[in-house]
């Protein structure tokens, strides 16, 4: 029988549709790779792309040349303009602003062939401190109240070039998903004085059913109403609120369990492609006329890793209700992941 679970972070309804019995086999979803052919990331090709932001690893070459570990540049085809001021206006009863944002690339290493599933734990280390580097710096532009990074991976994931490379997207306006998470986090704050995630995490820790894998900072579990097959959120296991905040020995830890859970997806399903999200704390600048709008942020969000293996398309049922149905138990999914052998 289906069952119907709902989340309880953005109280949206999910169908476990586990019963038609899917093995991790009957998903082909080999993450065919983006066209080849001349590469703009590859070293060399510095040129090729607008002038880079940042670089980790040079050790004394130039900005734009060889050198580097890991990159950060403007994407060459922004889906914002960095330029300009909001211009906030009604349009009769519609709402406009301009798009203004700022849309970088991360490039995650000189090889072209580089996989996070697969790399040296310090070249991992370098991506996810750049991530850092990059929120903490956007923060300075008054006019963002969020950035969000994230990889696509493979084509049907929607990535257009084949080099290892994450986004991160900085935004004037507070993306929907996100609000769901932080307005749920602070009304559950409100009545209990606890953090949603917390609990979440306390709970699963507890039943033991969903979670792949843990290390001494961070666990990874597959959400109870995950809405796709193979979902899975990554979490620092003790209260915190925001990315950024970091230590170096976390960011060790965070490193270690995000290769160790790509890997058991890599393994699991034949190379799929997939989404990762970073969901972290917002840029709490004041809100007119609401100074204590953010006021319990630090204690009531707790940042995470989203992920999402792209092994099911969303059809019809899902564009026209907003809930989705997931053909494989997270339990199942998780049995699926625990039992791969990791090497490290
Ligand atoms: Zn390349
Ligand atoms: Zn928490
Ligand atoms: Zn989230």
């Amino acid at each position: 029988m289906p069952q119907l679970r709902k989340d309880p972070i953005v109280d949206q309804w999910v169908v476990i549709a586990a019963e038609r019995g899917h093995r991790p086999t009957d998903f082909k979803p080999e993450a065919e790779p983006p066209s080849s052919g001349f590469c703009p990331f590859c070293p060399g090709n510095e040129s090729r792309t607008p002038p880079e932001i940042m670089a980790i690893g040079r050790n004394g070459t130039a900005p734009n040349t060889p050198g580097w570990k890991v990159r950060v540049i403007p994407n060459k085809y922004p889906a914002l303009a960095i330029e300009g001021g909001l211009n906030r206006q009604g349009y009769g009863m519609f709402d406009m602003m301009n798009g203004v944002g700022a849309h970088e690339v991360i490039v995650e290493s000189p090889d072209h062939q580089w996989q996070f599933a697969e790399a040296p734990l310090e070249d991992i280390r370098d991506v996810l401190i750049a991530y850092r580097e990059r929120i903490v710096d956007l923060h300075r532009d008054p006019r963002f109240r969020y950035s969000l990074v994230f990889r696509n991976y493979g084509v049907r994931a929607g990535a257009s070039l084949a080099h290892p490379h994450s986004q991160l997207i900085s935004i004037a306006v507070m993306p929907r998903r996100v609000k769901d998470e932080l307005k749920a986090a602070r009304d559950y704050f409100a009545h209990k004085e606890r953090c949603i995630f917390c609990d979440i995490i306390n709970q699963e820790l507890m039943l033991n059913e969903r979670v792949v894998v843990q290390n001494e900072h961070f666990l990874a579990l597959s959400p109870f109403a995950a809405r796709f097959p193979y979902e899975l959120s990554i979490f620092p296991r003790r209260h915190r609120h925001d990315y950024t905040l970091m230590s170096d020995e976390e960011i060790w830890g965070l490193a270690h369990i995000m290769r160790n859970v790509l890997k058991r997806v890599k393994e699991a399903l034949n190379n799929p492609a997939y989404n990762f999200m970073l969901h972290t704390a917002p840029y709490p600048n004041p809100r007119p006329g609401r100074p204590e709008y953010w006021g319990t942020l630090a204690l009531d969000f707790h940042w995470h890793i989203e992920i999402v293996p792209r092994l099911t398309r969303v059809a019809g049922f899902e564009w026209g209700t907003g809930f989705y149905i997931n053909p494989v138990a997270p339990e199942a999914s998780t049995k699926v992941l625990r039992e791969v052998e990791i090497k490290e």
